[in-house]
C-alpha cells in the first residue's frame, strides 16, 4: 500500500471503522473481517484433523462420499451464525472467499483433499440469486480453491430450470423435486474425477446429497464435500 493511500485509509477508518463481524471492536489495519482474537477462537469443527469425525457419517446409507468436511460449528447465536448471516443476507461475500481461504489452507497442510480436481459450489436458485445479486457458495469455492490451490467451476453444475417449486408439491414428492434440481453441464469436464462440492451450511444434507448424485452420474467420478459451517 503506498503512503498516500494509506493516509487515506486511515482517515476513512475514522470515519467508517471496520469492525469484526464476530465481537464488534475496530479492526487493526492488519485485520480482516474478524479480529485476531475472534479469529483464534472460530468454533472450528477439526473435521478435517480428526479421523473417523462423525461428519463423516452423515453421508453413510445415503449417497457414497469420500470425505466430508466443515470447518466451523454452527451453533444459535454463535458467531457463526452472524458470518453466515452476513455472508448471505448483508452482502458480505468476501467474508466467504476469506474463511474459504482460510480453510483451504488448513485441509491444505494435512494433506486433505490432495487429489481432488475441481471445486464446485452448489448453485443458487436463480430467483434468489437474482434478489441476493451472488451466490455466497460460489465465493466460498473461490476462497477454498485459493488455499488448497485446485481450480473451481461454476458452469459444470447447474439448477435445473424446469423443476416446480417446492412448495406446490406433496411432502412425499418433494424428495423426487430435490433429486432433479440439478444438472451437470460438461460431464467430459468431470469424468474419472474427484470433484468437491462446496456449499455454506452442512444441515440435513438433502441438497447436497441431491447434487453429489447427480455429479456421480458421470462415470468415474468421486465426490467429496467441502462446507463452511455445519449445524450437525
Ligand atoms: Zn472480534
Amino acid at each position: 500500500m503506498t503512503k498516500k493511500f494509506s493516509l487515506l485509509n486511515n482517515l476513512l477508518s475514522v470515519f467508517y471503522p471496520r469492525l469484526c463481524l464476530s465481537c464488534g471492536d475496530v479492526l487493526q489495519e492488519n485485520e480482516e473481517h474478524l479480529c485476531l482474537n475472534c479469529q483464534l477462537h472460530l468454533p472450528e469443527t477439526d473435521s478435517h484433523k480428526v479421523e473417523n469425525h462423525p461428519l463423516e457419517q452423515i453421508f453413510r446409507g445415503r449417497v457414497p462420499v469420500e470425505n466430508t468436511y466443515a470447518f466451523l460449528s454452527f451453533r444459535k447465536g454463535n458467531c457463526v451464525q452472524e458470518i453466515l448471516h452476513q455472508l448471505k443476507y448483508k452482502g458480505n461475500k468476501e467474508v466467504g472467499a476469506y474463511l474459504g481461504e482460510m480453510y483451504g489452507k488448513k485441509l491444505h497442510a494435512k494433506g486433505r483433499l490432495a487429489d481432488a480436481d475441481c471445486i464446485l459450489p452448489i448453485p443458487l436458485h436463480p430467483k434468489k440469486l437474482r434478489i441476493r445479486g451472488y451466490n455466497q457458495s460460489e465465493w466460498i469455492a473461490k476462497g477454498l480453491s485459493k488455499g488448497l490451490q485446485i481450480p473451481y467451476d461454476t458452469h459444470i453444475l447447474m439448477r435445473s430450470t424446469f423443476t416446480e417449486t417446492q412448495t406446490r408439491k406433496s411432502r412425499f414428492s418433494r424428495w423426487e423435486n430435490v433429486k432433479e434440481v440439478f444438472a451437470v453441464t460438461d460431464g467430459d469436464a468431470i469424468a474419472g474425477k474427484h470433484v468437491i462440492v462446496c456449499d455454506d451450511v452442512l444441515t440435513t444434507g438433502a441438497t447436497t446429497e441431491a447434487a453429489v448424485r447427480k455429479i456421480l452420474e458421470v462415470p468415474g467420478t468421486r465426490v467429496s464435500v467441502v462446507t463452511l459451517a455445519t449445524a450437525q
